[in-house]
């Protein structure tokens, strides 16, 4: 029999109807005759009640805490989900992250995933039983409990599909990846394939119907992963390894509403300033982005760069320690930016690209605060109040 990962997301797991809804899928799948391991993540909007919980409490909780706490959330949607199988007669079994040896290397909160030790899923698979795995979380070298990041559950099921050499169906509150977010821009168009890279970016850059590092996984170990409605029995979206570059210039558009634009005048120019900056940056785990630095003048130059907002606590104290070693004038940081990128890699081979997306800002006089490109990318920020603006016009003009 063929073993096969799916994933529930939160919605998708949101209250006992649902859970009992994702049972009889599970189980009209195994009398097709696969042999099932399911991921499910924390029911409907419980990662952010604890995290409001963890605040409640205190505005700094140590992240080892937090992890212990955010994980509970899928132990309880975990064992639901077993027990409305087992209640309708199906044989299941949960495990946690840490009973199937899913360890994990990195900071809590944003953890990798190192190893998957297979064998108690594989023997309970033998013993003909539902496999239910808790997504999100895993355990580090010191056995303590980690978790993955926001939306880590898909990164779990595609490690797990790699692991045990399946596919993996992503199954979700909307029927497949669309151009754009459907909820953002209703008429997007549904994408029946889209290839790994061009999803890995869109990931990357705010489309957060798949969290980056299952596409990252997916891709290194070739798991074909599709992603559908939970809901109905539409055919979704394919993620796809091997894809010729598309005959679209774009394919996608991804808002990122959580960026932040850090700005540092007057850092002393000397061959070492970036450099020794930005290693104490990866050295935290935070992942920048566009940077752009003005020409030296009097022996300074201005350093911008964007970062997740939800680093800048982390961020402002490297840049302090940055500071002593190189004192900078002033630093600024702006919350009210977001980064609007197209995504294609059909744009690899069209001309004419950037000029059709930046017509459009110029059009609607939207201010482009910095810009960046890769061979299948072009990003840029501008200010949040014209972000729905610049969505409806590049959206249209590429015809998502
Ligand atoms: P889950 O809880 O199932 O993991 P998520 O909320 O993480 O669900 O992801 C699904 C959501 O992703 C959708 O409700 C949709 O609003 C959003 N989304 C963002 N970009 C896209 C896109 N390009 N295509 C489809 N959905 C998208
Ligand atoms: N429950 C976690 C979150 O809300 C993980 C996930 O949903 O993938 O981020
Ligand atoms: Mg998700």
């Amino acid at each position: 029999m063929s073993v096969v990962v799916q994933k529930y997301g939160g919605t998708s797991v949101g209250d006992v109807e649902r859970i009992k809804n994702v049972a009889n899928r599970i189980i009209r799948r195994k009398e097709a005759g696969n042999e099932l391991v399911v991921v499910v993540s924390a029911m409907g909007k419980s990662t952010d009640e604890l995290m409001q919980m963890a605040h409640s409490i205190t505005d700094t909780p140590k992240v080892r805490e937090l992890d212990m706490l955010l994980a509970t959330g899928e132990q309880v949607s975990i064992s639901m989900l077993s027990m409305a199988l087992q209640s309708k007669g199906c044989d299941a079994i949960s495990f946690t992250g840490a009973q199937i040896g899913m360890r994990t290397i990195g900071k809590h909160g944003k953890s990798r995933i190192l190893d998957i030790d297979t064998k108690r899923i594989q023997s309970a698979l033998d013993e003909g039983k539902v496999v239910i795995v808790a997504g999100f979380q895993g355990v580090n070298e010191n056995d303590d409990i980690t978790t993955l990041g926001r939306g880590g559950s898909d990164t779990s099921a595609v490690a797990l599909a790699a692991a045990l050499g399946c596919p993996c169906e992503i199954y979700t509150d909307v029927d497949g990846i669309y151009g754009i977010d459907p909820r953002r821009y209703p008429d997007a168009r549904k994408l029946s394939s889209v290839s790994c890279d061009e999803m890995l970016e869109m990931a990357s850059l705010g489309a957060g119907v798949m969290h980056a590092r299952a596409i990252e996984l997916g891709s290194k170990y070739g798991i074909e992963i599709r992603v559908a409605s939970s809901m109905d029995e539409i055919p979704g979206t394919a993620i796809k390894k091997d894809m010729p570059d598309s005959e679209r210039p774009v394919t996608g558009l991804a808002v990122d509403e959580d960026e932040s634009i850090v700005t540092l005048n007057g850092v002393p120019y000397t061959t070492q300033t970036t450099a020794r900056l930005f290693s104490a940056v990866a050295a935290e785990g935070i992942n920048i982005d566009m940077i752009s630095q003005t020409p030296q003048r009097e022996g300074t130059v201005n350093l911008s760069f964007s970062a997740p907002t939800a680093e800048i606590p982390d961020l402002r104290e490297v840049l302090s320690r940055y500071r002593e070693e190189f004192p900078y004038k002033n630093s600024h940081i702006d919350e009210n930016i977001v980064k609007l990128s197209v995504v294609g890699s059909g744009m690899r081979n069209q001309s004419g690209v950037a000029l059709q997306f930046f017509r459009n800002f110029r059009e609607a006089k939207i201010p482009v605060l910095m810009i960046t490109t890769s061979d299948i990318r072009i990003s840029c920020v501008i200010p949040k109040e014209d972000a729905d603006k610049a969505v409806e016009l590049v959206s249209r003009s590429f015809g998502l």
